[in-house]
């Protein structure tokens, strides 16, 4: 464990912790895989309708819990976004360590909005994450460096101040990673340290729901596993604050998954349409975010735009797609190079292990893990759209709420047990009261 440092937290003041389970579908929590949600299913403020954002995918997701907005207003477009950096558009990966100063110098921004992290510096007080996800999911959650954020690629502190974190540099995502992240987040950051907001991003069962089977012996133990982490950080947490008066619980995850069916080659798809120069061309460039994708046009007031919407209409693995006010339905911005977006079709049977749900990926490539029959995300699917949460403590009356809810409620929800200002958001506090 690193050296003791001082508290940084209030005195018996409000606090908020924040676990996250990556990927993990409301569906398949249960009392045999996950006895902990099960048992705090009944006792917690359970949001029965909540959704993800679109694209769905962990670093956009990342970004809305942390702002409270939508991508169109934060600006991080999904897990890949094209930039132009000076010599045309090219597609990147927002995973990658160097992303948000790519974005920063291809914008002027990381995001466009400020993130809880910041919102609490205003005030005085600290935020600490520690996340077991890509870079870019660690660091969207505080890309400017208000708070503290662990992560195997990099630890950092208030000014982007690196820290020598050798805890974190080990962590391997994976159960094992979650495991010893978790034991460090309980005892250095919860008890210690207590700063007014605490985050922990878990890699399961996110990691393994991408290396196999939704609903295979292998699933069904990162899931055990999370719900096992989840229920040490809860503990923890109420025996800090038994009454849960000061410190407000919430766990949940980003967003849920479909298995794979095929893969499509966009790009390909495209050229032999005339619709794009060549490989690699500047002109028009597919951001490819599992199970939807964003296309991207150095010419985005050209008549391509709608030529390409229409095309992709007529397609049969396309689901939905969004173009001019429509991509303002769905979040995402309609004045940026990003002009159309699509949601692929999925088909609602099940999986060899009882899981429902298939779609297609947009294939990208330079991902190599996403493999025919594991599990994916992006889109606007049932199932990738129907991540979970619940809320202990703070105030929260338990019972199953039935009005829509969102990621983006998340951020505004901590700061009214803060007692900060949080109507400026898309998002909305959460009720205390069961609906
Ligand atoms: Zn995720």
């Amino acid at each position: 464990m690193a050296a003791r440092v001082a508290r940084e937290g209030p005195n018996g003041g409000p606090r908020v912790v924040i676990v996250i389970c990556d990927s993990l579908r409301a569906d398949l929590i249960g009392p045999a895989s996950t006895p902990f949600l099960s048992e705090l299913a009944r006792r917690a403020a359970r949001f029965a309708a909540h959704r993800s954002v679109f694209p769905s995918t962990t670093r956009a997701s990342a970004a809305s819990i942390a702002t409270g907005c939508h991508p169109a207003r934060h600006g991080l477009l999904g897990n890949t976004m094209a930039l132009d950096e000076g010599e045309g558009l090219v597609c990147r990966s927002a995973g990658h360590p160097d992303f948000p100063d790519r974005l920063r110098r291809a914008t002027g921004r990381t995001l466009q909005v400020p993130t809880l992290a910041e919102r609490l510096r205003w005030h005085g007080e600290t935020s600490v994450s520690c996340a077991n996800v890509s870079p870019g999911a660690a660091y969207f959650q505080d890309p400017d460096g208000h708070g503290f954020v662990y992560h195997a690629a990099g630890s950092y502190g208030p000014g982007r101040r690196p820290v020598d974190d050798p805890s974190s540099a080990a962590l391997k995502k994976g159960l094992a990673g979650d495991r010893a992240m978790t034991e460090r987040f309980c005892a250095e950051i919860l008890e210690e340290r207590a700063p007014s907001l605490a985050i922990m991003w878990l890699s399961e069962p996110d990691y393994t729901g991408h290396h196999a089977p939704l609903g295979s012996a292998q699933h069904r133990t990162a899931i055990a596993g999370a719900d096992q982490c989840a229920r040490q950080v809860f503990d923890t947490v109420r025996r800090l604050d038994p009454a849960g008066n000061d410190i407000l619980f919430i766990t949940g995850s980003d967003h849920g998954m479909e298995t794979i069916s095929r893969a499509i080659d966009l790009d390909a798809l495209l050229i032999a349409a005339g619709l794009k120069e060549g490989p690699g061309s500047h002109d028009v460039v597919v951001a490819p975010n599992g199970t939807a994708a964003t296309l991207y046009f150095a010419e985005p007031d050209s008549g391509r735009v709608p030529r390409i919407a229409h095309f992709l209409a007529g397609e049969n693995w396309v689901g939905e797609v969004f173009a001019g006010d429509k991509l303002a339905a769905v979040g995402l911005p309609t004045n940026s190079a990003m002009r159309v977006a699509v949601t692929l079709a999925g088909e609602d049977r099940e999986n060899p292990h009882g899981v429902r749900g298939y779609c297609p990926i947009v294939q990208d490539p330079a991902d190599s893990e996403s493999k025919i029959g594991f599990g994916q995300h992006g889109g606007l699917g049932p199932n990738e759209q129907r991540p979970f949460l619940m809320i202990e403590g703070g105030g929260f009356a338990p019972g199953r709420r039935l009005g829509a809810s969102s990621l983006v409620d998340i951020a505004p929800t901590v700061l009214r047990h803060l007692h900060m200002d949080h109507d400026d958001m898309d998002g909305l506090a959460l009720p205390r009261a069961a609906d």
